[in-house]
């Protein structure tokens, strides 16, 4: 099996191109019944995980997903994230700011939602629209989003340092031709017709500008302490598989254990279950 981390991580200060990566790769699997179950080995190892660490109460996991739109992030969310307990995982969407977010700095609204000690959190979008859509759509003036950059690369050093957080952030990366597909099979599917809105259609005619948005966001947020990570998605399997073991090599990675019990065992034994035993024997309970 490929280790997926050093295929795919993005180094820091690499200059990206993405038409040097292909979105169709799928290594050695054919289809999806030969990736399954190392799909399913890896959520069960995520899910053993994600209990040490809610357990240590130590460390803690920042997942962010970013992709043009079908490119499948509420699919990683549902697949892959399945694993997880929800009690020490959430996953938060990223919309459009509200006017009382658009009143204040571009990282205001996400600071809150980083996780705590002992928690993963996955973000569906990310402050990273702030140096995508509202660069491809001027929402800001360049001198704005252009200091970005920095500010999002000191925000994740924050984060990490202060809070023992893993940043693993990944782009999914789908080509225009499979997203036109993706769009299509939605319109044939009443599961899925919901999602399909005019305006995916229209961000198409930006898509060269999303893509070089997309490649000054790998070269300049890609850092050791946050690594972006280029999954390719056209088959979704890969993709599933790819972040999975990805996520569970970071996560054993961190080698966390579990705390030391805080009550002398013996003791406990002696006190309460040896006396439960001689009741259920019949015999009287000492004190
Ligand atoms: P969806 O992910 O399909 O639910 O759409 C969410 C929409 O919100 C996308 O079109 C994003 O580009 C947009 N969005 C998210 N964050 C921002 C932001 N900071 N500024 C402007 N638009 C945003
Ligand atoms: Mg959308």
């Amino acid at each position: 099996m490929p280790n997926y981390v050093k295929k795919l991580i993005v180094k820091p200060s690499s200059k990206i191109r993405l038409k040097h990566f292909d979105p169709g790769y799928h290594g050695k699997h054919e289809s999806h019944k030969s990736a399954l179950p190392e799909i399913q080995e890896n959520r069960q190892k995520m899910e053993d995980l994600q209990y040490l660490m809610y357990a240590e109460n130590k460390h803690s996991l920042l997942i962010v997903l970013q992709g043009l739109d079908a490119a499948g992030k509420d699919g990683v969310v549902r697949h892959v994230l399945t694993g997880m307990n929800p009690s020490g995982c959430v996953a938060v969407n990223f919309k459009e700011p509200t006017a009382k977010e658009l009143a204040h700095d571009f990282l205001w609204r996400v600071h809150p939602h980083v996780p705590a000690k002992g928690s993963v959190a996955i973000f569906n979008r990310s402050h990273y629209e702030d140096v995508l859509v509202v660069r491809v759509h001027g929402l800001v003036p360049e001198k704005v989003w252009s200091k970005r950059y920095d500010q999002i690369n000191d925000f994740e050093q924050l984060i990490v340092t202060e809070n023992n957080t893993t940043i693993l952030k990944f782009f999914l990366y789908i080509s225009k031709q499979e997203q036109l597909d993706r769009f299509k099979k939605r319109l044939d599917d009443p599961t899925r017709q919901w999602k399909i809105s005019e305006s995916d259609y229209k961000e198409r005619e930006y898509w060269g500008d999303y893509i070089k948005a997309f490649e000054d966001v790998l070269t300049k947020t890609s850092t050791d302490h946050a690594p972006w990570f280029i999954i390719p998605s056209n088959h979704k399997w890969l993709r599933d598989l790819a972040i999975s073991q990805i996520i569970v090599r970071q996560m054993e990675a961190m080698r966390m254990q579990f705390p030391k019990p805080t009550v002398n065992l013996a003791e406990i034994r002696r006190e309460y279950h040896q006396a439960e035993d001689g009741e259920k024997a019949g015999r009287p309970k000492k004190r």
